[in-house]
């Protein structure tokens, strides 16, 4: 059962509360903006380019990483330039990066994305999403224009940022040694993911990783263990071994699933929880770790970005899951933040109110935490009396 940790062991208050002036003249991070995006896009760019200068960059000048599997034209060009004084630079993705890599079966895999099509998921039959989740899955920090920088933000097209960003929140990344920050957790359309979960786990098996207590957070939790009385399925020995070699190494076309009831699998059922990737900040170190391009190609070789159509977000999530700890993430509660329906908004997320997942209930000596820090800090609420929630429109 996952384990229940008291706020002062999770390294994860709020890194600033308060109404501050910008920062500008505080140290930089070795960060850039990375933006995906295709020409016809441009409006929703747009957006997001006023939306994240208007609250943040205007103060930061954190330089823009434009890529595209096509070239920008000169509208898109000067149109991006027009909204911001950052450096800007464009980069066109090798086709080593992008599409089917040369052991797929193309016809196969067109199938398969056809099939996906046929049965109505989500972006199932969009050839081009497969791989714009393969590419930020496991290639946008290969490209040779990231190369230079230590830290990312993601920027999506429509996106929007409803509060001022006073601080450099690379900085407090990196002074408060966190690797990934999220704004939003959602669930996961299951049918896009039916088996990603067998080989996440099988990852972590096959590489004797024990959870550092994040993983518990993509774990579904049985009604029962919420009464107390914990009663997981009984793993099936078989279940324990790796998955078989010819599908770990498996050849040209092949991308079968292997047959695993993922409900046996350990009694681990994935609940589909991930942080939701179009907004996200974290350490680039870490996405060019061995260990992280072992699991992508691990999850690659499986033929579930095909198959399936496997999200950047879930893979992102399951392999920080598997890899990092609860103390290497931080929540930006504080960051007001919409990408299409979805929306996270720091007046309903108390700056020392905890995200929902499994692993981060409050205790008893939790709430008497927050007493002794409520003392420290001199109010009982930051966001209502002058925090994060201010300068937010
Ligand atoms: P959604 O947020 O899941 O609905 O997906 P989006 O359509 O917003 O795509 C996610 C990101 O990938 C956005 O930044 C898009 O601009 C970008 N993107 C998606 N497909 C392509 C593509 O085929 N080419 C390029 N260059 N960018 C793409
Ligand atoms: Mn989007």
């Amino acid at each position: 059962p996952p384990t229940i940790r008291k706020i002062s062991e999770r390294h994860d208050k709020v890194f600033v509360t308060g109404c501050l002036e910008p920062q500008v003249n505080g140290p930089r991070a070795n960060a850039a903006f990375v933006v995906l995006a295709r020409n016809k896009e441009l409006d929703g760019v747009l957006q997001s380019i006023k939306s994240i200068e208007r609250h943040f960059n205007r103060w930061f000048h954190y330089p823009y990483v434009f890529l595209n599997d096509g070239d920008f034209n000169s509208t898109f060009k000067e149109a991006v330039l027009n909204h911001t004084s950052a450096p800007v630079e464009w980069g066109k993705i090798e086709p080593e990066h992008w599409g089917f890599p040369d052991w797929v079966d193309e016809k196969v895999a067109k199938e398969g994305i056809a099939k996906q099509g046929d049965a109505a998921i989500m972006y199932g039959g969009m050839e081009s999403y497969h791989h714009m989740c393969r590419f930020y899955s496991g290639f946008f920090y290969k490209h040779e224009l990231l190369q230079k920088y230590k830290w990312y933000w993601r920027l999506e097209p429509e996106i929007k940022y409803f509060c001022d960003i006073t601080y450099d929140p690379f900085i407090h990344m990196e002074r408060e040694n966190k690797v990934y920050g999220f704004t939003i957790a959602v669930k996961e359309l299951k049918e896009t993911v039916p088996n990603i979960f067998r080989y996440a786990s099988a990852y972590k098996r096959l590489n004797n990783l024990t959870s550092q207590g994040l993983w518990e957070m993509f774990i579904e939790k049985p009604e029962e263990e919420e009464e107390g009385k914990a009663k997981l399925p009984k793993a099936d020995p078989k279940y324990k071994k790796p998955l078989p070699e010819e599908i770990l190494n498996s050849e040209p076309g092949a991308g079968g699933l292997p047959d695993i009831d993922p409900e046996s699998m350990d009694g681990e059922t994935y609940n589909m929880c991930h942080f939701w990737s179009n907004f996200e900040i974290a350490k680039l170190d870490w996405l060019r770790s061995k260990e992280y391009n072992d699991f992508f190609d691990m999850m690659d070789r499986s033929g579930g970005f095909w198959n399936e159509r496997w999200g950047d977000a879930p893979i992102h999530s399951l392999a920080a899951g598997a890899l990092l700890s609860v103390k290497d993430i931080h929540y930006f509660r504080d960051f007001g933040y919409r990408h299409t329906t979805i929306q996270h908004c720091p007046a309903n997320a108390p700056a020392r109110q905890l995200p929902r997942i499994p692993f981060l209930e409050m205790t008893t000596e939790d709430e008497e935490e927050r007493k002794k820090e409520d003392e420290y800090w001199g109010h009982p609420d930051p966001v209502k009396e002058n925090g994060v929630g201010c300068r937010c429109k």
